[in-house]
């Protein structure tokens, strides 16, 4: 191999020290890359891929300008990789063979701090795993944009960290080197995230103060192994790191992954909005912040009454007194991004225009304190107690900062008058410069008589006298100096002019100079202030997020739910908050929920489309709500508190996520019965759906039996295997009861109603009829429903035979088109249904006598069948 020209060595050498990372080579005004990376980034950014040196050793390469360079980043980091980004660390003018390279900053998916990948309203986390060995984990996560942190011990094996990893949205994971392959295996499979490897677990000194509270030596080795990654890559001040909050998964209600995603709490299953989702019917929050908070707190609703009740008082407050909840939502509208800010004054990279912000914000302030106030509630009282007004920075950048800065901090034009007596001074002298100038034309004018005579300014001469070609006969000789012949004009000069066009300058560059150093003194003056700021920013997201749930609990007749302690569930006319907001105002059909001693698991029938997987998630929703502090779509609702909620869904129904094995769900229902306790909620919607009729009714009567015997779980097993509602009779503790519909003329109309008992018939073949299957198909399975149906009657088998169904369409029945008919409950055959339709069809007048006859025949025959 040939030897590799000094750069390509240093590049090289640095590229070693970075394998995981694209190494982005600073050459002149290229950031450059080489070999794999070359091909690998080409490839991923669409852009050119060259080569470097002579055909036999040439390398591969590519570049980006430096000056579009962001673009590239986020490109690269929305995918997943990492960006070491490599300067010049020298002036190449003053290099003695290659200039100096360093690697100045690493730039991750966890780590990125602006630009387009970071979304207002989320969290953007990077995690550390640490293996404690026996299916414990250390678990943090570090949102670096807002210095927050938070600890904890995971039990249960590693699924339960990929649950966690998954709902926090984490971006990055940091592991030690020693970390499982077998386990990362799994996170490369399940999860979209970056990993990352940090040797060092030994908490440096001065982070010391952010680990206070954490008792084990562990989980502060575990965030240590974060914070010297983020020391190692990061190179910038890390003074907004808060402290570790550590938790417990027993201070919440238990929500893993699963279920969150089957009951859309964030977003939803198949589009991945936040439209549909629970998130979009409670979010009314002003703040951006105030967004994260209300996401965080959907994703862990809490188990301690006393907590809850607090929240649901404050709710209730807000909701009484609208317009005290109007004036602060108006003035939340002014307050800015503190936590962001904060993260930004740390790095030491705010500029001008957001401090404005950060003025305006605190400007709120008393405003946001006074009205909640006068609630008088003790969470408000406390919160608002432990905050710091910050009148002095406050004070400090009403005083200093105009009121619309440049973008820029480097070219001036951000500081008040009034000040720096120093500025004004310099400005003073700038301005009066300006002032003579301006005099100086109006006199010269007068003097000569040439009206056109003016004087202007370019940045190679200064400033000038100008007179056009015509008027130059007019001047007197020698009157100025000639400095620039044009076409049509001369321009000149005077030592008078020169000299005050030198102070001016000076005192522009002084200005220029004076102005960016008192900036960076004031944003100095502004880092002390982080911890206020951040505490700031908690109380006002969590007031902005009690509002938002007033505002909407108001809006949509929510009500405040109670705590029962004997387990029993009493809601009335409860509703489904996201189905009711998307069909039509009041075509939603509210119904009860009852669950006692008598009544701990519900065995829920009914035929497709009637409105079973709605019931059942209509449930978990409430209590979800109920337990983040929310008042809930009922007309009156007594829950007990859920330490866990357990949704699974039959394979069948899960199509679109592409992992609709069985084995998933088994997986899920394996989750759920080893993890779940009295104190839980499971919904098992259609379980056993992916196998063979035998097999899932086996499955799920085993099932249902277990949850009976040996958890005692509020339980809803919604069912299209109608044979287990025999079990009532065997369990003392499981009833019936199913979604009612009624057959009319052949139809069949949902009433979305849910009553007790059992019902009738699956009506999988009149669901095919409204879909309009061929009437070929409807009439042969009507046939072979029959038949199954005397096999049955004669073998005495349990075989399923009405489970014919189609697979769901999206048929949307109208229930009120029909409320004017009496229903009555005339079984009509599908047979006998085409017959209706055909004789409906016959235009009795042109038809011959014999045809009719031969029609009868025909009728007779097919009903004979
Ligand atoms: P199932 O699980 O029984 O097949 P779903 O719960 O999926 O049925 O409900 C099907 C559709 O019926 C829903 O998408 C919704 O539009 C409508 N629906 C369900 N419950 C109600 C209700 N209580 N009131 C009005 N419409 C409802
Ligand atoms: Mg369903």
């Amino acid at each position: 191999m040939a030897q590799h020209t000094p750069m390509i060595q240093q590049y090289l050498g640095i590229k070693a020290q970075y394998k995981d990372a694209f190494l982005f080579f600073r050459l002149g005004d290229f950031y450059e890359l080489f070999f794999e990376d070359a091909k690998l980034a080409a490839k991923e950014l669409e852009i050119t891929l060259t080569g470097r040196g002579s055909d036999k050793d040439r390398i591969p390469m590519c570049g980006v300008p430096y000056h579009s360079v962001e673009q590239y980043i986020t490109q690269l980091i929305e995918k997943g990789y990492k960006i070491a980004i490599c300067e010049q660390v020298e002036d190449p003018r003053e290099a003695k063979g290659v200039v100096k390279r360093e690697v100045v900053k690493l730039i991750t998916p966890g780590t990125v701090m602006d630009g387009k990948t970071i979304a207002d309203k989320e969290n953007n986390y990077i995690t550390s795993v640490t293996d404690f060995k026996e299916d414990q984990f250390g678990f943090v996560r570090t949102d670096l944009t807002t210095g927050e942190s938070a600890v904890t011990v995971i039990t249960g094996g590693i699924d339960e960290v990929i649950f966690e990893l998954v709902s926090s949205g984490a971006k990055e994971v940091i592991v030690s080197p020693e970390f499982d392959s077998a386990f990362l295996e799994m996170f490369k499979q399940r999860l979209a995230i970056t990993i990352s490897f940090e040797t060092n677990e030994v908490m440096p000194e001065y982070f010391h103060p952010l680990c206070d509270g954490l008792q084990q030596e562990r989980l502060i080795s575990t965030v240590a192994r974060l914070y010297n990654y983020l020391v190692r890559t990061q190179r910038r001040s890390l003074d907004h790191l808060q402290k570790v909050q550590y938790y417990t998964a027993s201070q919440y209600m238990k929500v893993d992954y699963y279920s969150k995603r089957n009951l859309e709490l964030i977003e939803t299953i198949r589009e991945k909005k936040k439209k549909g989702s629970l998130l979009w019917i409670v979010d009314a929050t002003v703040t951006a912040m105030g967004a994260r908070l209300l996401k965080k707190w959907l994703e862990r609703p809490l188990i301690d009454q006393s907590e809850i009740e607090e929240r649901l008082t404050v709710v209730e407050t807000f909701i009484d007194q609208f317009f005290s909840r109007e004036e602060l939502r108006e003035a939340l509208t002014e307050v800015y991004d503190l936590e962001r800010l904060a993260g930004k004054v740390a790095y030491g990279n705010v500029n001008a225009r957001e401090l404005v912000q950060l003025r305006r914000s605190l400007q709120q302030v008393p405003k946001i304190v006074q009205i909640v106030k006068e609630l008088q509630v003790p969470l408000v009282d406390r919160l608002i107690h432990s905050i710091d007004h910050c009148e002095e920075l406050l004070d400090l950048l009403e005083t200093s900062i105009v009121d619309d800065p440049p973008l820029s901090v480097k070219d001036g034009g951000m500081i008040k008058a009034g000040f720096s007596s120093d500025l004004d001074h310099y400005r003073d002298a700038s301005l009066n410069g300006k002032t003579w100038i301006a005099s100086l034309e109006q006199k010269e004018r007068q003097e000569t008589g040439i009206k056109s005579l003016k004087i202007g300014y370019n940045k190679v001469f200064g400033y000038y006298i100008e007179v056009t070609k015509a008027n130059i006969a007019n001047l007197p000789e020698g009157r100025y100096e000639r400095k620039q012949t044009l076409a049509n004009a001369e321009r000149y000069i005077t030592p008078e002019l020169k000299e005050k066009e030198t102070l001016i300058l000076e005192a522009e560059e002084k200005i220029e100079q004076l102005e960016y150093d008192l900036f960076q003194t004031i944003r100095e003056q502004v880092k002390s202030y982080i911890r206020q700021l951040q505490q700031l920013a908690k109380t006002i997201s969590t007031l902005d997020v009690l509002q938002s749930f007033a505002t909407i609990s108001n809006e949509q007749h929510f009500v405040r739910p109670h705590f029962t302690s004997d387990r029993e569930i009493h809601i009335e006319n409860g509703r489904h908050p996201v189905v009711e907001k998307m069909i039509d105002r009041g075509q939603y059909v509210s119904n009860d929920v009852v669950m006692n001693r008598e009544r701990e698991i519900l065995l829920i029938t009914g035929p497709n489309m009637a409105g079973k997987s709605t019931y059942m998630r209509q449930l978990a929703l409430t209590s979800i709500m109920a337990q983040v502090g929310c008042f809930v779509p009922a007309t009156s609702a007594s829950l007990p508190l859920f330490d866990q909620i357990f949704t699974r869904i039959g394979a069948a129904d899960d199509l679109a996520s592409g992992q609709s094995t069985f084995m998933v769900e088994m997986l899920e229902t394996k989750h759920a019965l080893t993890n779940a306790t009295e104190n839980s909620l499971i919904l098992l919607d259609e379980i056993g759906r992916g196998t063979s009729t035998y097999d899932g009714m086996a499955l799920a009567q085993a099932i249902v039996e277990y949850i009976h015997e040996n958890i005692g779980a509020k339980t809803l097993f919604s069912t299209h295997y109608h044979e287990l509602t025999a079990l009532e009779q065997q369990l003392e503790r499981l009833k019936n009861v199913h979604v009612s519909a009624i057959e009319e003329d052949g139809k069949v109309v949902f009433l979305h109603k849910v009553v007790d008992g059992q019902a009738d018939r699956s009506y999988g073949i009149y669901v095919a009829q409204l879909a309009e299957l061929p009437e070929h198909v409807i009439v042969r399975a009507d046939e072979i429903l029959h038949q199954l149906e005397g096999d049955q009657k004669e073998e005495g088998t349990v075989e399923n035979t009405k489970n014919v169904e189609p697979e769901e369409q999206p048929i949307q029945l109208s229930l009120f088109g029909e409320e004017e008919k009496q229903p009555k409950k005339v079984h009509v055959s599908p047979v006998e249904n085409v017959i209706i339709k055909d004789l409906k069809k016959l235009d009795i007048l042109n038809i011959t006598p014999l045809e009719a006859l031969q029609m009868l025949n025909e009728i007779q025959l097919k009903l004979r069948k």
